[in-house]
């Protein structure tokens, strides 16, 4: 029976639709559907994303993964595609222990050519005047833990894009070389078969080459679909599909948050938010603090700031999500008891700020390395584990499965701008990816 189908993707986030983009765009010849459960691209947890990007990578894959898709989106932007890209850039605020374990990994960075400044503390305080940088003996500064500000590494080509602008960026140039996408339809299982099928009833038998051969649907699209190829970008739902056919997919669910806090009536937030001496577009970086991962994501356009945390212990891992997204809440007394009294420690002007609006969504985390993978199996190419970065790595990862589809597992991947990259290092059969030290 013929395919009906060279290639299925499960997937129209940011992985699945830059992997259809490459695949189409190399393959012209080759049929190619998108399936997604959802009513349009990027619903997922591409939708819920903070959306920032970085190159600042102590690790040669994170870096060159990340760098070159921030290239590709700069120069995409450049060419006239609004992706509502903005290089505020990324400022990592310090304790005195941060700053000198980081000396040698910033000495990496900058010996690597990324484009990296430091402030002391004085440079810091007259950047940013109105940010606390020493504590004293005070009652709630020493209860939670909060250290002195030693100073800063400011990361230049570094900033925020549009996750939607970028998605449909990809999902428009794919559909115009003919590629197809299937909404409001789930992918309820993949159908095991076997690469020479004898017609026995039971194959796929321990003797014979098993592989994927399609997938079996519900919803606007009905029934099996037949394909050469399945690429698995379902995100944290990978495991939803690979465990029932004994695959591992290497990820985990973990709960992430944001909350959005208006500046409107503050005039001393919207003088936060219009922070001059950074970058050229006199906006706040986003900023990491030196406490538990929070950080300040300000939007000049919408008068308004992102906040958020890293929560690691306690916050449990799920195998296999909900198929949709509607009972990840965010939780206002994660706000109100953990966030904001780091916040407004360091930085005065959030006193009695209340959210406006608040958001969950899952990071895919790869539990071994925090990095992405791409690896080939059964007649599949499966793609995950962005782990919070999938979006700043999403262009390198959809060329990786391009590669990947036309040279197997050992291509190697011309990425965005001539550099190249060898697609196994991704995989876990001969995973090599070095890693990341930069960790504060
Ligand atoms: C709060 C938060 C902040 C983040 N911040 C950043 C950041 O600043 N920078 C960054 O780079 N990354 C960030 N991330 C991570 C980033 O959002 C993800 O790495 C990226 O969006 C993952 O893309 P994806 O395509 O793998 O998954 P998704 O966007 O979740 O897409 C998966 C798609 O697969 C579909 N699907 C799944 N199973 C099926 C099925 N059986 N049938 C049909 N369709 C199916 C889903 O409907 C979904 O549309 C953040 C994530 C969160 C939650």
């Amino acid at each position: 029976m013929p395919n009906d189908y060279d290639i299925v993707i499960v997937g129209a986030g940011i992985l699945g639709l830059s992997s259809a983009y490459h695949l189409k765009k190399n393959n012209q010849g080759k049929s190619i559907l998108v399936i997604d459960r959802f009513g349009d691209v990027a619903q997922g947890n591409t939708a819920r994303s903070n959306a920032m990007f970085r190159n600042t990578f102590t690790s040669r894959d994170n870096l060159i993964l990340s760098d070159t898709s921030i290239d590709f989106y700069l120069d995409t932007q450049k060419s006239g595609v609004d992706l509502g890209l903005k290089k505020s850039g990324y400022l990592w605020i310090m304790s005195e222990k941060q700053l000198s374990s980081s000396e040698r990994y910033i000495q990496k960075m900058l010996d690597n050519k990324i484009e990296l400044r430091t402030y002391d503390r004085q440079e810091l305080k007259r950047l940013l005047p109105t940010l606390k940088t020493m504590f004293g003996e005070s009652d709630e500064s020493r209860l939670l833990k909060i250290p002195d500000i030693a100073g800063a590494a400011f990361g230049v080509k570094c900033g925020r894009l549009d996750p939607e602008k970028l998605s449909r960026f990809y999902s428009d140039g794919f559909r115009a070389l003919g590629g197809k996408i299937a909404f409001n339809s789930n992918v309820r299982s993949l159908i095991a078969g076997v690469k020479e099928p004898l017609g026995i009833e039971g194959e796929p038998f321990v003797w014979q080459e098993g592989r994927v051969t399609g997938v079996s649907v519900e919803g606007e699209l009905q029934g099996e679909i037949r394909a050469d190829t399945v690429v698995i970008a379902a995100g944290v739902w990978n495991n939803e599909l690979l465990d029932p056919i004994g695959i591992d997919g290497h990820v985990k669910a973990k709960k992430r948050q944001l909350f959005t806090v208006s500046a409107k009536q503050n005039p001393s937030l919207q003088a936060l938010i219009h922070t001059t001496g950074f970058n050229n577009i006199d906006v706040l970086p986003f900023v990491i603090l030196p406490k538990s991962g929070c950080y300040v994501k300000a939007l000049e356009e919408n008068n308004e700031f992102w906040l958020g945390c890293e929560d690691e212990f306690n916050r449990p891992y799920l195998n296999i999500p909900e198929k949709t997204l509607d009972n990840c809440k965010a939780e206002p007394s994660y706000y109100e008891q953990s966030l904001y009294p780091i916040l407004r420690s360091y930085f005065p002007e959030f006193e009695n700020a209340k959210p406006a609006q608040m958001w969950a969504g899952y990071y895919s985390m790869n539990t071994v390395d925090s990095m992405p993978f791409v690896f080939e199996e059964n007649g599949m190419i499966i793609a995950g584990g962005g782990s919070g970065s999938g979006i700043m790595k999403g262009d390198a990862m959809g060329r990786i499965v391009d590669a990947v589809y036309r040279e197997g597992d050992h291509a190697v991947t011309t990425l965005y701008g001539g550099r190249s990259y060898e697609a196994d290092r991704m995989s876990f059969k001969n995973r090599s990816v070095e890693r990341e030290e930069w960790v504060i």
